[in-house]
């Protein structure tokens, strides 16, 4: 199982480098029901983002500057990463931290291949592999910034996993932003024939974010439903609902899925 935890639930994503402490320690005891062998991916926050888009990271490489930021950005979320892996330990929960930029080949943007065989290994022995996006060299423009949500879906597949869920602040996919306009519905399945209106009603992030927000999650996820493996967005800042969903509970919030 993949589980996904947002960046915009383990961080604020309105001030620079707050971490969700509280959070991360509930949400790291609500990890322990997973009964399968599990895979735990997060995003930036309030740490990768903010660095990444002032460098332009995303763009490719353009100049020399962008070499610091680079650095700076992988260094924020190494930080972030620290404190999810301080908090699955004090759990109880044996996770290692995997750094994407060095086992994903990416070009222009997108995975090309990944070597999974020390994840894999882990994965076997018990371990948990903690992965997060991160800024990564760019076999085509240099460098690009890679989503935990594109690293969980790749993941999820290679890896076959049963199930990929990720983490929220929200309920799901909503019709418009659920933070800006009070009258948005949430969407409860999204399905190959549908994904394309959701999208087109979708709005951006909240704070910068340098990887789509929610109308990008929603397209890396259809193509996970295309190959067979089901995903579903649950609100992980509401208490026992990630554990819910790990324990089998469907239907929490948004489910993606082939149809
Ligand atoms: P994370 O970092 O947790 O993976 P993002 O911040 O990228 O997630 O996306 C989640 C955010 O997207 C929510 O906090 C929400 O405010 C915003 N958002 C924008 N449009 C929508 C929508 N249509 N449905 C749900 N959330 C949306």
């Amino acid at each position: 199982m993949v589980v996904k935890l947002g960046g915009s639930v383990i961080t604020d994503k309105r001030k620079k480098f707050a971490v969700k402490r509280a959070v991360l320690k509930r949400l790291a005891e609500e990890l322990k029901v997973a009964k399968e062998p599990l895979i735990v991916v997060h995003g930036g926050g309030s740490f990768g983002h903010a660095v990444a888009s002032r460098y332009g990271i995303s763009k490719g490489y353009k100049n020399e500057r962008q070499l610091m930021g680079f650095s700076l950005t992988h260094r924020a979320m190494e930080k972030l990463d620290a404190y999810v892996i301080d908090a699955l330990q004090n759990a109880g929960l044996p996770a290692v931290a995997v750094q994407p930029s060095v086992c994903a080949i990416v070009r222009n943007g997108r995975i090309e291949s990944m070597e999974l065989a020390p994840v894999r290994k882990f994965l076997e022995l018990g371990i948990i592999p903690v992965l997060y996006g991160d800024a990564v060299p760019d076999m085509s423009k240099g460098m690009s910034i890679l989503s935990g949500d594109q690293l969980a879906v790749r993941l999820a597949r290679e890896l076959g996993a049963s199930r990929v869920i990720l983490g929220a602040d929200v309920d799901g996919v909503f019709t418009a932003d659920p933070k800006v306009r009070t009258g948005a519905k949430l969407v409860r399945v999204v399905t190959p024939s549908n994904w394309r209106d959701v999208v087109k009603s979708i709005g951006g992030a909240g704070g910068p974010d340098v990887t789509g927000g929610m109308a990008k999650k929603v397209e890396e996820l259809i193509m996970l439903a295309e190959s067979g493996i089901e995903a579903e967005i649950v609100n992980a800042a509401k208490a026992d609902t990630l554990k819910r969903a790990i324990l089998g509970e469907r239907g929490l919030g948004t489910k993606i899925m082939a149809g």
